[in-house]
């Protein structure tokens, strides 16, 4: 939690309480226009301009939002492509649009798997199928970042060739945002979506945000489902009837912002402009570097079946996450190590996420954590 969060929190608890619902157009930071305190970070994270970036909602919510817009199926094209190992409530949220259009996911939702005995999906597996389904494909959904092994797809060449067949590109940036580079903008897809509260640190159940790319900001053909605060701001509070939306990402919004989160949110926002996004990823590069080494230099001394690598090694292609696999042991490891103080992930049903970070984490920490692997498989470990 960043330390600044009670401070900013305290802000809009005062202002609430001395102006009541007039904290709306009064206080430090009138409520009416919260949501823009957080664009100019948010468009620095994500790479895109200004106008293609919002604050709002949370990710499932955005998901079904810009697929109402952006996922229009005809009888020709009608499937959408993404990969087998998706989140759950993209899962749910995808098979639910599709049917939702009358179509049937046995039909229309094609999932990548990794190859027989692989873990992450290569490129040309991705490339060969947007080439095999073509111009039937809706919609290229992907992940930025896949959640379970950590991997980093290469989201400008899966938008060119999404693109080259016609279809919509969007991508569900949650463990990529605060993450990775992007470069939304100059990568071109035509939608992405993320939460707030993994790396962007802005506490639980903390408020989404959307990206739209600017070739769409303009476009009066888009289906969509409208909320007043998605329409023009100039006259928003006239509440006339007929929906104008406003320019860009921010005609998606529905509803007021929910300002306590938002604060909590722009508490963490406010660190990464002060420490500046490019200075944090080449400390995140040098972490990751360092702790990939640490793990595969465990892996050679203990052997490749005491400890699978999951997440890809090329340059590029991870993050700040490492997945790995200790077989069966897995849950077994993970309280070993939250009894020494090292805070990581299992998923069942063998894998284990651990993810330095620039912000909170020391070089230090990683050789502690990987001491205690490398000390957990000599002791317990079957060889
Ligand atoms: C965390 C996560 C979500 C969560 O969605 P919410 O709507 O914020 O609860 C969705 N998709 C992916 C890939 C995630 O990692």
């Amino acid at each position: 939690m960043p330390r600044t969060v009670r401070a900013m929190l305290e802000v809009e608890l005062n202002s609430w309480q001395e102006h009541a619902v007039e904290g709306h157009f009064r206080g430090q930071n009138p409520w009416m226009h919260y949501h823009h305190l957080c664009t100019p970070s948010l468009s620095k994270i994500t790479g895109a301009e200004e106008d293609e970036v919002v604050c709002t909602n949370s990710l499932t919510t955005n998901l079904h939002l810009l697929m109402v817009s952006f996922f229009r199926p005809t009888d020709q094209r009608n499937i959408i492509l993404m990969e087998s190992g998706a989140f759950p409530s993209d899962q749910y949220a995808v098979e639910t649009q599709l049917r939702f259009h009358g179509l049937n996911p046995a039909d229309c939702l094609v999932e990548l798997k990794p190859a027989a005995g692989r873990r992450t999906l290569s490129s040309e597996q991705i490339r060969d199928a947007i080439h095999q389904y073509g111009n039937r494909i809706a919609l290229v959904l992907m992940p930025g970042v896949q959640y379970q092994t950590g991997q980093v797809f290469d989201m400008a060449e899966i938008t060119r060739l999404g693109h080259a067949v016609g279809a919509v590109v969007g991508f569900d940036l949650a463990h990529a945002v605060g993450n990775i580079n992007l470069k939304l903008h100059e990568w071109g897809p035509d939608f992405a979506v993320w939460c707030s509260y993994k790396y962007l640190n802005s506490g639980p159940g903390g408020p989404g945000g959307l990206f739209v790319h600017q070739r769409h900001a303009q476009n009066p053909d888009l289906p969509r489902f409208a909320g007043w605060w998605g329409h023009d701001e100039s006259s928003r509070f006239e509440m006339q009837p007929g929906f104008k939306p406003m320019h860009g990402a921010a005609g998606w919004q529905l509803s007021n912002a929910p300002v306590m989160g938002m604060a909590a949110h722009r508490a963490s926002l406010e660190i990464f402009d002060r420490a500046g996004i490019e200075h944090l990823q080449v400390r995140a590069a040098a972490l990751s570097a360092y702790l990939r080494h640490r793990l595969e230099d465990i892996q050679q001394r203990r052997g490749r079946h005491a400890i699978e690598l999951i997440t890809p090694h090329e340059h590029g292609s991870y993050g700040c996450q490492q997945s790995f696999s200790v077989g069966h042991r897995g849950e077994e490891l993970l309280r070993y190590l939250q009894q020494n103080g090292a805070l990581l992930d299992f998923r069942r049903p063998d894998i284990l996420r651990m993810a330095p970070v620039p912000l909170y984490n020391q070089a230090r920490e990683i050789d502690l954590c990987c001491d205690l692997i490398d000390h957990w498989l000599e002791q317990y470990s079957c060889t």
